[in-house]
């Protein structure tokens, strides 16, 4: 017991606390005493064993508190000697509250646990209910109080634990159990903190009894104390995870640990049907009386931090959470409430908490309290309300009481040995009793033969002989008639011991029918309490009932025929179990066949399938390891292209420094027209560039080689995507870059595949910077080179942008690119028509207007494709009509500039004539114009031969221009 004895409080002074009764009080303390309760507590159980104790322990100064207390002193004063706590209000005043006991910061684990915990645990063993409960402000010790493992430090366990260990050497460990459940309640939900999947645990309150159970919650019987100390670790780690889970601080829930403890008590209870007029029944219970069982329950329980009560919804918790948090501990403040007030109701329904500790507090439990404070004035209020917390609940008194039951089972299976017992008992004496009558009437039977033997006898001797004789033998007869009549009342005597001995037989059983029915009786009066036993105790009461009924009848037929048929039943019983035995056999092994081939049939399929599923799923596997790899493979390369785009951004600025500031500096082809408008093209085609000297050639091409190679390096796709970059400067070196690739006809195709085509006509369209166009327009001309380059650049418009660049600008080097380009475009037969309608020829003859003699070539050039592809198209014959060159005033232009000074333009010019005069329909056109006599001039001056000849072959051809010519001439 834990009563307070001098060496627990060695470490301290004296204490002069004594219980109100009996004892005086300290006068200094009753003339101070302005606490609503002004008895005297304490923690010993005889004053009044129902009140709930509390104790308040004091915190000792951690590292913050002497950090931020400097300059404050603390906010409480604790009197141990006097069981008090002063609380400091300000510098003046203070006021002073008496627990059952205070620690200070000092008090040793130990002294804790004997004096708080350890009565309760004590009551535990003895059958009541107990409750050990912290209550405070988080940090100020409730885990370390009563839940504290001491791995390092033994000395430093908690008192659950300490209880543990209590229990485990009072109890024997062959008789009774204690099992723990150890669970967790956080926002009115619990979770069972030794198996943490189950949450949401539901409470059920036997209606009779009151008594509260999780049938939900694990359940471990406890050997021995390492056994528990590995649970308490378990349910640790799971409360840790638990709460990291739901990102909550353990501090916010409410830990409850639930000892049941079940002890057979040695002393034991008659059941009442020893009474002394019935002596020999006693015999029957002679050291067989009921067992019984003390059931205890303890709960340890860590509440959740008590400042969360009124703080928690500005602590930035959602406003349902912080209601459902408090809800518990603001529920069990008001029934403590309305305990300590006597209120008449209590509302224990309210929360999940109240209704676990329904017991503890107002009920049957014996409970004790401790308050946690901390010693810091920063916390003044917090450490107020827990201390009135504490003086409330010292008011509340609960009703203890032992939890004791007979132990029905045990009793149970005693009788039914008894009945066993008996059974075989009363079966012997029938035996003998049937034997001894047997016996006696075979004994009567000679006895009455030899009676009438004797009688014979005598009548026949009495004819015979005399009076004296008959006298004697009358005496004889007289004797042995005495004797057997003396024997014959002896045997009867004996039958009807006989008789008297089954008589009490009779009694006997009646007796064991009475006392089964008063067994049943009693049984049907605990049924009330022990619903669990009513069922198993209703069975056997029945059972009994039948077999004393058995006995009974068995005892009234006396008879052994009725053995005999008995026998002969079984004899027919066995043959015909036997028999059906047999028959059930061969059906069993019927239906066990058919089930076995439903379940090889079933087997095979199932194999089939987790073959099919096997198979999937290695095709899903392997198509997840080439997905992984293509990922892999593709992020890789973003990296790498994030990397090459950097590194040709550098390239660029690298290019744009060793780049000659002229923007010339790309080469164009435009010359080298795919379209065989005439096979000597190496004179046909104008090299435009071909001004320049040898030594810019070679810078050029060393450029064209380094351009070569940041393609190679970045990737033509890159380069591509520059083209939309927003730094000007970016785009135009890009720009020229690609213009350089496009001279290239093995770079072409690729330009265009990868969209370069596409991004060179945007800026057209878009772009106001002069270089940007000049050089776009290079890029198209050298793309235009090719024929499917060419009927795209028409589809997508081209012609129209490249007409609207000619009008816009009058920068002779731009003219030149896009004259350059339209001339390309104006060799592919098959556009012509299109070139035209999007105003290719017009924006190729509005051109000449810039005077340059290059841009005036590339005209030339365009207008003498042109007319050569219509030409052609006329000979093969899928071509008829003027030609589309007459409505923009080509004819004109061409005849007005024949004698031009450049030789090539010339040339051009010549061509072209010469093939618009093969045309019949442009025949009008020439006459009305003058040009018959400039193609005649031709065919007499021109400086190549096979152009002469051309124009001969025109007059000649051409009826019309014959005619004319004669009629000149
Ligand atoms: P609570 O459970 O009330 O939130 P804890 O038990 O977790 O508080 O205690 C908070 C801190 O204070 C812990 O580090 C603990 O070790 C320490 N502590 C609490 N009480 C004591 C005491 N009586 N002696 C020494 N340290 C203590
Ligand atoms: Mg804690």
């Amino acid at each position: 017991m834990a009563s307070r004895s001098s060496s627990n409080r060695s470490d301290r002074q004296p204490h002069h606390h004594v219980p109100l009764s009996g004892r005086t009080k300290p006068t200094s303390a009753s003339r101070r005493s302005v606490t609503p309760t002004s008895r005297a507590h304490s923690f010993q159980a005889d004053e009044d064993p129902g009140r709930v104790r509390v104790a308040v322990r004091l915190r000792p100064k951690n590292d913050e508190d002497v950090l931020s207390d400097d300059d404050f002193s603390d906010c409480v004063e604790l009197q141990p000697e006097l069981n008090r706590l002063k609380l400091r209000k300000n510098n003046w005043s203070s006021e002073s509250y008496r627990f059952d006991e205070v620690f200070t910061e000092t008090a040793s684990q130990k002294r804790v646990y004997e004096v708080v915990a350890k009565p309760v645990v004590e009551s535990v063993l003895n059958g009541y209910n107990g409750t050990i409960m912290a209550y405070g402000q988080t940090g100020t010790g409730k885990t370390y109080t009563l839940g504290k493992l001491g791995k390092d430090d033994a000395a430093g366990r908690g008192i659950m634990l300490r209880a543990l260990e209590d229990i485990i050497g009072n109890i024997s460990t062959s008789s009774d159990t204690i099992e723990v459940s150890y669970f967790q309640l956080y926002k009115e939900s619990i979770q069972d903190l030794l198996a943490p999947e189950k949450t949401n645990i539901h409470i059920n309150e036997d209606p009779k009894t009151g008594e509260v159970s999780l049938p939900g919650a694990t359940v471990v019987k406890i050997q021995d104390l390492d056994n528990f100390l590995q649970l308490l670790q378990v349910g640790e780690g799971n409360r840790h995870a638990a709460n990291t889970k739901m990102n909550t601080e353990s501090s916010r829930s409410h830990a409850i640990l639930m000892v049941h403890i079940r002890r057979a008590v040695n002393e034991k209870v008659n059941f009442g049907i020893n009474s002394p007029e019935k002596g020999s029944r006693s015999d029957l219970f002679d050291g067989k009386d009921i067992p019984i069982v003390r059931k205890g329950k303890l709960l340890i329980v860590d509440l959740a931090g008590s400042e969360r009560i009124d703080k928690s919804g500005s602590e930035g918790l959602l406003l349902e959470e912080a209601k459902f948090i408090n809800l518990s501990l603001s529920s069990l403040g008001k029934c403590i409430n309305a305990l300590a007030e006597n209120s008449p109701h209590i509302p224990t329904r309210d929360s999940k908490l109240t209704r676990l500790l329904r017991d503890s507090f107002g009920g049957t439990a014996r409970t004790s309290l401790i308050i946690t404070i901390g010693p810091s004035a920063r916390h003044h209020a917090e450490t107020a309300s827990t201390i009135m917390f504490g003086q409330r609940a010292m008011r509340i008194v609960n009703t203890v009481k032992v939890k004791e039951e007979f132990d029905y089972e045990s009793l149970c299976r005693k009788l039914e040995n008894q009945v066993d017992n008996l059974t075989a008992d009363i079966e012997r004496q029938q035996k003998l009793r049937d034997d001894d009558k047997y016996e006696l009437e075979k004994q009567l039977r000679e006895c009455q033969e030899n009676f009438a033997e004797a009688n014979k006898i005598l009548v026949t001797r009495s004819a015979e002989q005399h009076q004296l004789e008959k006298a004697t033998y009358q005496k004889v007869l007289a004797d042995t008639t005495q004797m057997y009549e003396k024997k014959i009342a002896e045997l009867i005597k004996q039958i009807e011991d006989e008789h008297a001995r089954s008589e009490s037989v009779e009694e006997q059983l009646d007796l064991m029918k009475k006392l089964l029915s008063e067994n049943q009786k009693s049984i049907q009066n605990h049924q009330m309490e022990s619903s669990r036993h009513q069922n198993a105790l209703a069975d056997t009461t029945q059972i009994y009932e039948k077999k004393i009924a058995e006995l009974v009848k068995q005892l009234q037929d006396e008879h052994a025929r009725f053995e005999v048929a008995e026998e002969q039943l079984d004899l027919a019983k066995r043959l015909l179990t036997d028999h059906q035995k047999t028959m059930q056999g061969q059906k069993e092994i019927d239906e066990l066949e058919l089930k076995f081939q439903e379940m090889y049939q079933l087997q095979e399929n199932t194999l089939h399938e987790l073959q099919l599923l096997k198979s999937e799923n290695k095709d899903l596997l392997e198509e997840k390891a080439t997905l992984n790899e293509k990922l892999d493979s593709v992020s890789q390369r973003l990296s790498e292209e994030e990397k090459q785009r950097k590194a040709i951004e550098n390239e660029l600025v690298k290019l744009k420094r060793a780049v000659p500031e002229n923007d010339n500096d790309f080469e164009d082809k435009t010359s080298y027209a795919k379209e065989d408008i005439n096979k000597q093209s190496s004179e046909f085609g104008n090299r435009t560039g071909s001004y320049r000297s040898n030594q810019l050639r070679g810078t050029l091409s060393g450029q064209r080689a380094t351009i070569a190679k940041i393609c190679e390096e970045v990737g033509l796709q890159k380069i591509l995507q520059l083209l939309a970059s927003e730094d000007s400067d970016i785009q135009i070196h890009a720009v020229k870059v690609v213009a350089n690739l496009a001279a290239e006809d093995i770079n072409q195709k690729r330009i265009v595949d990868e969209g370069g085509l596409d991004a060179l006509l945007m800026l057209l369209h878009s772009s106001e910077n002069t270089t940007i166009l000049r050089v776009v327009s290079g890029a198209i001309a050298n793309l235009a080179m090719n024929e499917q380059n060419q009927g795209l650049i028409i589809d997508k418009r081209g012609a129209q942008l490249l007409a609207k660049i000619a009008s816009k600008t009058d920068d002779p080097q731009t003219l030149r690119m896009v004259a350059g380009a339209l001339a390309n475009l104006c060799g592919n037969e098959k556009l012509l028509l299109l070139l035209k309608e999007d105003g290719g020829v017009k924006a190729l003859l509005g051109m000449v207007r810039s005077g340059s003699s290059d841009v005036i070539a590339q005209v030339a050039r365009g207008l003498a494709n042109f007319a050569k592809c219509e030409s052609r198209g006329i000979i093969q014959g899928h071509r008829t009509g003027r030609s589309l060159l007459m409505d923009d005033g080509a004819l004109a232009w061409l005849i007005a500039n024949s004698n031009t000074a450049s030789a090539s333009t010339r040339r051009h010019i010549e061509l072209a004539l010469c093939h618009l005069a093969q045309n019949e329909d442009n025949a009008n056109d020439f006459i009305s114009g003058g040009g018959v006599k400039v193609l005649f001039g031709i065919s007499e001056e021109s400086s190549r031969e096979d152009i002469r000849n051309l124009a001969k072959k025109s007059l000649r051809l051409n009826s019309s221009l014959q005619a004319e010519m004669h009629m000149q001439w």
